[in-house]
């Protein structure tokens, strides 16, 4: 299907969309639409609001929170009490409300989720119920009853929390959120949460602090949460603890999953249908069944069980599926080039492995393993399946901590560093079995190997400050990919490609971190005999720029050709390393290895 060009060039272009939604939201509240109309979107951008948090946290950081409503809560009941005990204006307010709401989660947050599983759903269940007693009891907030006569927010002496002139703020603000949160999305922050939900070894192996990020996102939706609660409280003039009880947390997730969590417009569709479905079933549920009750709730309960059984991406992925996917533009030719990391000269050692060892239980996977590496050198590490190679890897790049032994990169210890210390100072690596980030493109993942290289936080994305960067990380990543011959496939969504380029994909990544050291892990499994020979010259000209190699393959021949040096392993230990010739030609290794492998 083609479009015709002047609908073509809008879908591809966000500016021209963005004015058009702002322009549309504008019309509906001038035109002569019935106020019944306008009172139910203004409920939903209040909905939609706590949604867009829950895009962040959950859809896409896949982080759990039935709390929500209790951060809605922080913010109303912050704003009512301050305006009515003390006087203060809606506007002050507002912050006051923001700050308590960012304490709360920073606690919150800071306290669960270094845990991983299903502390953070828990503890937000706890915090939700705790909350909505707390805001019941509280003499000064009302108990039950809850805080009357909240005055308007005034502008200029306008009363803007009713009406239609409540529909362009509140809209305006939900617009302005998506947008923020659409930026932020795309931009180096969206691509370390991205990769933090994929694979949380993989993000720290990039350079992303996974606790910080998952804090930060937490600390976003909470805020979302508590301007939809400053809106509500004035848009009621009155505050009490039910809206903000655990069935309200409960019910925004409900919308998020129901419309698709992952997707910005997809969670605000899912505010809106729970909520003209809900006004509609409350009319017809009682006249069908004769009696009144809340039985809509089991209706909402078994469309969610029905959704997430055939949708389990929310109803929008019916419409997404059609939509066209706007691609990135190639503007990053005249981008600046990255700035790059003062590298050892030739002959360095660059790393000295000293008797490592690595225990798990009773099983010494790692025996006292000791070799080195020196600037412009590859070498090869192989042996058997289970020889404990990849746990080699994983001991030189911190993802597991050492039994004994020392690791020393360019002169320093780096033994029991965090694996993005490891990897700010110059240390490399692919995986043996591939991680990536399958919705985003060749491109943006392989962006994600430069994440240090970058510097913009998450408000500078948000505000789009950050374009002039992230050009020149997306420069850096054509570049590597075209390097590593892999240009023709940089727009493709990485989830669809084959075995062979996936690899590709995970050494592009790799170089992007600009490091002096790279660790491939079985970089030609699955690789076709054109792709070998693409890699052993990539691998070639990489040593002659002074790169050094540590390489695990199971492919004799690349290894015999490429490596400078190999050391051999078996259950564990070392048993011999020297130049491919003596390892070839000792009977030894023929026994050990050759002979078990060929
Ligand atoms: P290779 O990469 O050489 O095939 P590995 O380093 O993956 O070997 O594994 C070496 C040995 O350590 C194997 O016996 C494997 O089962 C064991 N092993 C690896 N990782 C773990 C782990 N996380 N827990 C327990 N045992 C492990
Ligand atoms: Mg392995």
């Amino acid at each position: 299907m083609t479009l015709p060009p002047i609908l073509q060039s809008w879908v591809y272009d966000a500016r021209a969309q963005r004015v058009t939604l702002v322009a549309c939201m504008l019309l509906y509240a001038v035109s002569p639409v019935p106020e019944f109309w306008i009172t139910q979107l203004n409920y939903i951008a209040m909905y939609s609001l706590v949604i867009l948090g829950l895009v962040l946290l959950t859809g896409i950081g896949g982080l759990t929170s039935f709390g929500q409503a209790a951060f809605v809560g922080i913010g109303a009941y912050t704003s009512a009490y301050l305006c009515t005990s003390m006087g203060w204006s809606p506007w002050l307010t507002v912050f006051a409300g923001l700050f308590i709401t960012a304490v709360s989660a920073l606690v919150l947050g800071w306290l669960t989720l270094r845990m991983s599983g299903h502390y953070l759903p828990l503890a937000t269940i706890a915090w939700g119920l705790s909350l909505y007693y707390l805001m019941g009891n509280v003499d000064g907030l009302g108990k039950y009853d809850g805080i009357l006569d909240v005055p308007p927010i005034l502008l200029f002496g306008w009363d803007i929390s009713q009406g239609r002139s409540f529909f362009v703020l509140a809209w305006g603000m939900v617009l302005f959120g998506a947008f923020a949160l659409q930026n932020l999305l795309d931009s180096r922050t969206g691509r370390a949460i991205r990769a933090m939900r994929s694979s949380t070894l993989m993000a720290e192996a990039m350079g992303v602090d996974t606790l910080r990020h998952k804090i930060g996102i937490f600390l976003i939706a909470a805020l979302f949460a508590s301007i939809s609660g400053w809106l509500f409280a004035h848009f009621q003039r009155t505050v009490n603890p039910s809206p903000f009880s655990l069935k309200f947390g409960i019910e925004y997730l409900f919308m998020a999953v129901l419309g698709g969590a992952g997707y910005v417009w997809g969670a605000i569709s899912g505010a809106l249908m729970t909520k003209l479905l809900e006004d509609e079933l409350q009319v017809l549920l009682p006249k069908l069944l004769g009696t009144s009750g809340s039985y809509e709730v089991i209706v909402f309960g078994i469309v969610l069980v029905l959704v997430l059984k055939y949708l389990p991406d929310g109803m929008w992925s019916l419409v997404g599926r059609y939509l066209p996917k706007p691609q990135r533009v190639n503007d990053w030719q005249g981008a600046k080039p990255l700035a790059e990391r003062a590298k050892p000269a030739h002959g360095d050692t660059v790393l000295e492995v000293q008797k490592i060892r690595k225990q798990f239980g009773g099983l010494t996977a790692v025996n006292d393993i000791s070799f080195s590496i020196k600037a412009g050198q590859i070498v090869g590490l192989i042996g058997p399946n289970g020889a404990g190679k990849s746990t080699t890897f994983n001991l030189i790049t911190g993802v597991l901590g050492l039994t004994s032994g020392e690791v020393s990169f360019c002169g320093q210890p780096i033994g029991g560093l965090p694996s993005r210390e490891i990897a700010r100072r110059g240390v490399s690596r692919t995986f043996q079995h591939v991680k990536m980030i399958p919705e985003l493109s060749v491109l943006e993942n392989v962006a994600l190997g430069a994440q240090l290289r970058g510097h913009k936080d998450a408000v500078s994305s948000m505000l789009r400050l950050d374009r002039a960067e992230e050009q020149s990380l997306m420069r850096e990543a054509a570049r590597q990919l075209e390097r590593i011959g892999m240009g023709h496939a940089m727009h493709e969504q990485a989830g669809n490609l084959a075995m062979g380029p996936q690899r590709l994909l995970e050494i592009a990544r790799a170089l992007c971190s600009d490091p002096a050291l790279l660790l491939l892990d079985e970089p030609a499994a699955g690789l076709r005999h054109k792709e070998k020979q693409a890699l052993i010259s990539v691998l070639r000209q990489l040593r002659s720029e002074g790169m050094s190699i540590l390489l695990v393959e199971h492919d004799m021949d690349l290894v015999m050709d490429v490596t400078d040096h190999i050391v051999v392993m078996e259950f564990g230990t070392k048993l011999m390393d020297g130049t491919p010739q003596e390892v070839q030609q000792s009977p030894k290794v023929r026994a050990a290895y050759l002979g078990v492998e060929h």
